[in-house]
């Protein structure tokens, strides 16, 4: 099974993708963790991406093709993966089409955790002061203006993969905003549904 998980900040990706790779077995293929990690072991890759990342820009297409081009290969994901954070952009997506097809590989589906993001902006605004209030440390991630930036670059970024899934018959829309249960059945409706296909 070959997924992809899009979803802002905020929406559960993480919590789901995390389930899936015990339900399917497979592993989660994260750019963001993959860079961290060449960032903090000093690699060429690392090297010529930490800045970029730090401005929190996007680091080259190429550099993260490279990086999924030699991730697939690796024997754990010979099964399939979740990719998550990839692709960002058009050219990625289309790098990732053209990769898998040379590869002899199609990709399952790409599922969306939709989020109805002023309602997700008060949810995170609401959990900035009940922490405030408990006198817990405010995480940076839930600072609202920090998290609005977020959420704004996650749409920019996904307006251009979106439709070009749809375009292809393999986006599908899970409700984000559902309580955390019903987004785990609605995603496993959608693997039953194209590992049956
Ligand atoms: P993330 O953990 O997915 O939010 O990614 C952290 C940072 O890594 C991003 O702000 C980008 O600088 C970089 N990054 C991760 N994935 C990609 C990608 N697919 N394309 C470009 N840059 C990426």
């Amino acid at each position: 099974m070959r997924l992809i998980l899009l979803g802002p900040p905020g929406a559960g990706k993480g919590t789901q993708a995390q389930r899936l790779v015990k339900t399917l077995n497979i592993p989660q293929l994260s750019t963001g963790d993959m860079l961290r990690a060449a960032v903090a072991a000093g690699t060429p890759i690392g090297l010529k991406a930490k800045a970029v990342m730090e401005s929190g820009a996007l680091v080259s297409d190429d550099i993260v093709v490279g990086i999924i081009n030699d991730r697939i290969d690796e024997p754990d994901a010979k099964r399939g993966f979740i990719l998550d954070g990839f692709p960002r952009t058009l050219a990625q997506a289309r790098a990732l089409e053209a990769m898998l097809a040379a590869k002899g590989l199609k990709l399952d589906a790409a599922i969306e955790l939709t989020v109805d993001a002023p309602k997700l902006v008060e949810r995170i605004v609401q959990r900035a002061a009940e922490a405030k209030a408990a006198g817990m440390p405010a995480r940076k991630d839930d600072d609202p203006e920090v998290f609005k930036s977020r959420l704004g670059a996650y749409e920019r970024d996904t307006a251009a993969v979106t439709p070009f899934y749809r375009e292809r018959g393999l986006l599908h829309e899970v409700d984000g905003m559902a309580p955390i249960g019903d987004v785990a059945k609605a995603i496993d409706a959608v693997v039953s549904e194209v590992a049956a296909a």
